[in-house]
């Protein structure tokens, strides 16, 4: 599709970031192309049309996914935030990192019982980060519609830790 051959033309992979011996991929200037930008979006959101009451996106760059998608889609947007920025009455969950750990929290209250929220990052990697808000979206008493990416890294195995879950990803490596 046109949202692959842009993120494949664009994205750039840069080798020992953050740390030594990481390839990182970075999508910083597929987003920062208009036409890519608006292409990538409708991709994600694409299987996935009517079947979606919100999209939830996973800081930090998932949120700007997210709230394009929102719009596309006709539909609200849903930040799953790292640990301590949200107000309220929050919930959180708490996931193992290769060094360390992260949490990630929502306010259950943000969407009715039963919502259909559409889950969307820029990488999958391991899962932990998707499979924590998977977790965080049922336990706030909505259903998870689906998971979109831009990149799935298959090597890290993130399909198999979501394993049952509708999973699209515009490009594979
Ligand atoms: P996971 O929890 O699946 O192991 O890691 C996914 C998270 O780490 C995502 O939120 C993603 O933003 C980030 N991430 C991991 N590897 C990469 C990468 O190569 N490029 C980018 N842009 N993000 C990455």
């Amino acid at each position: 599709s046109n949202a692959t051959d842009v993120v494949m033309q664009r994205m750039v992979t840069v080798p020992d970031f953050p740390s030594e011996g990481i390839l990182f991929r970075d999508l910083t200037p597929v987003f920062a192309h208009g036409a890519s930008f608006r292409s990538v979006v409708d991709g994600l959101i694409e299987p996935f049309v009517g079947k979606f009451d919100a999209v939830a996106g996973l800081e930090a760059r998932g949120f700007l996914l997210a709230a394009a998608a929102a719009i596309d889609g006709g539909v609200g947007v849903l930040p799953i935030r790292k640990g301590g920025k949200l107000p309220g009455d929050i919930i959180g969950e708490t996931y193992d990192l290769e060094y360390g750990s992260a949490t990630l929290e929502v306010n259950p209250a943000s969407l009715p019982a039963g919502s259909r929220v559409l889950v969307l990052d820029d990488v999958l990697a391991t899962g932990g980060t998707i499979g924590a808000s998977v977790s965080l979206i049922e336990r706030a008493g909505w259903e998870v519609a689906g998971i979109a990416v831009v990149l799935e890294l298959e090597a890290l195995a993130g399909r198999e830790r979501l394993s049952g879950r509708d999973i699209h990803a515009l490009v594979t490596l």
